[in-house]
C-alpha cells in the first residue's frame, strides 16, 4: 500500500470513527414503515388497488410539483413507460449517456429502438449539451418530421439525460438543444428525488421524466417507480396501459390495446407513504454528509470531493471522490484498501459501449465518460450517517 491510498483509507475511516462496517447505502425504517405496511396488510388490500397508492402519488406530485404521477413496479419500468408515450419505437435512436446504469439503455431496447451513445459532462457527471449541439450538428439531417442520423438513417427520436447520483444536467442547455432538433427528453431521475435544477424539481422539466424506489436509493418501497409528467394526455395514457389498459367497469373485463401489468402494489406504497413523510429529512442529512466529506478532502492533493453544479440543489444521493489524471491508477489500491476496511466504496459502472449487447452501437466520442470511469468512485452515502 502506498502513501496516497492510505491517505485516502484514513480519511475516509476518520469520518465515522464509531463504526466498523460502512455500507455505501442503506435503508433507513422506523416505525412509521411498521405501522402503514401492518395497517396496509390488516385491511387485506396489499395489491394493485388501495388508499396507499393514490395516496404516495398525491405526495410525489406535492413534493416534485409534477401534475400527473403514475406509481410503477420499479424505475426501469417507468422508464420504459415514459419512452413508449414519447413515441419511441422500431428502428428509432435514443440518445443516452455512455456512463450510466444499464437499465437507461435496456428499456430502449425493449421498445426495438437503438440506444445511441453520448459523452459526460466534468461539472454534472451527466451528459453534456455542449458536445452533443456539436456532434448532432455534425451527424444531424434535420428534415421536417425531426432529425435523422446522416450515418444510419435512422430518426434520433428521444433523449435520456440521468441525473447522475442526484446531480442536475444543465436542462436549460439541454432544453435549448432539443427544441433546435425536434428530440423529445425524457429525464432518468432515479437517483434525484430531492434535487432541483434552477428551483424545479428534476424529471418535470422534460416531456416525462422517471423516479426509482429500489432499496438503494434515497427512499425506497422495496421495488418500484414512478413516472412524472405535467402533460395530461400523456399522464392519462400512462396510467391506463400501466394497468393492463383496462376499461374501467364495475365488474366487466375489457381492455383496448396491449397493456402492461406495472402498478405498483398498494403494499409497497405504504412503505413509501412512511418514507415520503421521512424524505426532507434524508436529504438535509444527506447534504449534511456531502459537506462533511468536502471538507475532510479539502486539502488533499490528487483527489477532490463531487460538489452540486452551480445550477443545481442536488440529494446527494451517492458521494464521489474523483481522482486527478496523476492519482487516477491508484483506484483499484483504494477500492481494495478500503473494502477490506469495512468501508465499502463502489467504482461508477462501466462504459455501455463496454458491454457485449451495446458494443456496436453508434456513439459519439467519448473521451470525457472514459476519464471519468476511471477516476471516480463512490464512497458511503446512507441518510443516517
Ligand atoms: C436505479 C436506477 C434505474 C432503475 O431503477 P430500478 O428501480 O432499479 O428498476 C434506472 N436508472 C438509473 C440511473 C438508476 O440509478
Amino acid at each position: 500500500m502506498n502513501n496516497f491510498t492510505d491517505q485516502v483509507t484514513n480519511r475516509l475511516k476518520a469520518m465515522f470513527p464509531d463504526r466498523d462496517t460502512i455500507a455505501l447505502h442503506e435503508p433507513c425504517f422506523n416505525d412509521l414503515e411498521k405501522q402503514f405496511v401492518k395497517d396496509c396488510i390488516d385491511s387485506t388490500f396489499v395489491s394493485s388497488i388501495g388508499k396507499y397508492v393514490d395516496k404516495f402519488e398525491q405526495m410525489l406530485s406535492e413534493f416534485t410539483g409534477a401534475k400527473y404521477v403514475i406509481a410503477v413496479m420499479n424505475g426501469t419500468a417507468a422508464l420504459h413507460i415514459a419512452l413508449k408515450m414519447a413515441g419511441v419505437g422500431p428502428g428509432d435512436e435514443v440518445l443516452v449517456p455512455a456512463l450510466c446504469f444499464v437499465a437507461t439503455p435496456n428499456t430502449v431496447t425493449y421498445l426495438g429502438a437503438i440506444p445511441h451513445f453520448v459523452d459526460s459532462d466534468y461539472n454534472s457527471l451527466g451528459l453534456d449539451p455542449n458536445k452533443l449541439l456539436d456532434y448532432l450538428s455534425d451527424i444531424g439531417n434535420l428534415k421536417s418530421d425531426g432529425l435523422y442520423n446522416c450515418y444510419t438513417g435512422n430518426r434520433i427520436r428521444a433523449i435520456v439525460p440521468v441525473h447522475t447520483f442526484g446531480h442536475s444536467v444543465n436542462m436549460n442547455l439541454l432544453c435549448e438543444v432539443c427544441d433546435r432538433f425536434n428530440i423529445v427528453i425524457i429525464e432518468d431521475a432515479a437517483e434525484a428525488l430531492g434535487s432541483f435544477y434552477q428551483g424545479t424539481h428534476v424529471g418535470t422539466i422534460g416531456k416525462a421524466g422517471t423516479l426509482s424506489f429500489n432499496g438503494n436509493k434515497i427512499i425506497t418501497t422495496g421495488g418500484g417507480g414512478a413516472i412524472l409528467t405535467n402533460d395530461e394526455s400523456i399522464g392519462k395514457w400512462a396510467k391506463h396501459i400501466t394497468t393492463t389498459a383496462k376499461i374501467p367497469h364495475q365488474y366487466i373485463y375489457s381492455h383496448d390495446q396491449t397493456g402492461y401489468n406495472y402498478r405498483m402494489p398498494n403494499i409497497n406504497a405504504a412503505l413509501g407513504c412512511a418514507q415520503m413523510e421521512r424524505l426532507a429529512s434524508f436529504i438535509e442529512n444527506k447534504r449534511k454528509l456531502a459537506k462533511r466529506y468536502a471538507l475532510a478532502f479539502k486539502d488533499m492533493q490528487g483527489v477532490h470531493f463531487f460538489t452540486e453544479p452551480v445550477y443545481s440543489k442536488s440529494n446527494y444521493w451517492l458521494n464521489t471522490l474523483i481522482f486527478d489524471r496523476e492519482t487516477l491508477h491508484h483506484q483499484q489500491d483504494i477500492l481494495e484498501e478500503t473494502n477490506t476496511n469495512g468501508i465499502m466504496t463502489r467504482p461508477v459502472w462501466k462504459l455501455m459501449t463496454s458491454l457485449p449487447m451495446y458494443k456496436e452501437c453508434p456513439h459519439m466520442n467519448l473521451n470525457t465518460a472514459h476519464t471519468l470511469e476511471k477516476q471516480i468512485i463512490n464512497i458511503p452515502s446512507s441518510s443516517f450517517l
